[in-house]
């Protein structure tokens, strides 16, 4: 997944939390050989190459999360859509090499975008493309998924206290620290990479952050995120940044891609339907460009606590 994934445990056995955290990251690995897209033998790959042409039978995993991946975009008013691929690809994001589409070639990407494009058969588990070249990307939603599946298997050890992330972008709190409450995550200024923001103080929960600075190509002259809106094929411009909290990783890391896309109205009516979940937005003020944090849903005021900081 192009990131490194760390597995924190606290106890009383050394040699057994090595052995769990081991296992973990084998977890993660198993995730990565299934969803990459990158990695041409993985079961996306598989049904990016053959789902025009056929009804392919899925991996349950698979068909589950494509499944979940298709009610967040129906949540979402279509911001987190795992067939951005295509746009990925017409942005040159695919290879890093960034490319200026102009309005024709965003449009025939755009025909190939939409869950609407993805025909599920519950009976016999097989994924179908209705239109040729439909690409799944799950590039937003993936590394969630490998943590919560990671976090499954230090719960069924019993290991009561930890903490997992992929590339410090989701988070799971396991229980908390000894002697605390909650485990304290910093929240960076994606404005300036030396201050943090705030604390978010958690406990069997998990965060996600997105932002369109954290990848980017070039191209016209000018930095394009790396997070689409699915529903015009431009980058993302409305927050600087976006952390979503709430019980399960899969759901934050595709929320906090869905929370950069969406202004704050749309993220502020997706808390109200779903209280479990909260929101932080970073906007630019003006063009001096200081941070201006709001946040969204009770799971969020409850647990973030703002607080310009140096970091170090
Ligand atoms: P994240 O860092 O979790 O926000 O995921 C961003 C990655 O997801 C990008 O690098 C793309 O591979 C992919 N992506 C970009 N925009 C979207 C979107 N609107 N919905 C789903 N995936 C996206
Ligand atoms: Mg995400």
């Amino acid at each position: 997944m192009a990131t490194e994934f760390q597995v924190l445990l606290w106890g009383d056995d050394p040699v057994f939390l090595r052995a769990v955290a081991e296992e973990a990251l084998d977890e993660v690995e198993r995730i990565e050989r299934m969803l990459s897209a990158f990695l041409p033998a993985s079961d996306i790959s598989d049904l990016n190459a053959r789902a025009s042409d056929e009804a392919v039978r899925a991996h349950p995993e698979v068909y589950a999360l494509l499944k979940r991946a298709a009610r967040i975009t129906a949540e979402t008013e279509g911001a987190f859509d795992v067939t951005a691929g295509p746009l990925l690809r017409c942005w040159g994001f695919r290879d890093d090499r960034g490319h200026l589409p102009d309005e024709a070639e965003v449009a025939d990407a755009l025909a190939r975008v939409g869950m609407g494009h993805v025909l599920f058969s519950d009976r016999d588990r097989t994924v179908r493309f209705d239109t040729r070249g439909v690409c799944l990307d799950l590039g937003a939603i993936g590394k969630g998924y490998a943590v919560e599946q990671a976090v499954e298997i230090v719960r069924e050890h019993g290991v009561g206290g930890g903490m997992i992330h992929g590339g410090t972008s989701t988070i799971y709190a396991i229980g908390a620290p000894p002697d605390r409450q909650a485990w304290p995550i910093g929240i960076a200024n994606p404005l300036a990479s030396d201050e943090r923001l705030g604390v978010a103080r958690l406990r069997d929960r998990a965060l996600s952050t997105s932002s369109g600075r954290g990848r980017f190509v070039e191209a016209g002259g000018r930095r394009h995120g790396h997070i689409l809106d699915p529903r015009t094929g431009f980058p993302a411009e409305e927050a600087v940044s976006a952390v979503a909290i709430g019980p399960s990783p899969t759901e934050t890391d595709a929320l906090s891609t869905a929370f950069a896309v969406l202004g704050r109205e749309a993220v502020q009516r997706y808390c109200e339907r779903h209280p479990e979940v909260g929101a932080i937005l970073v906007h630019r003020e003006g063009e001096a460009g200081s941070p201006q944090v709001s946040t969204c849903g009770i799971a969020a005021e409850e647990a973030f606590e703002q607080c310009l900081m140096a970091v170090g």
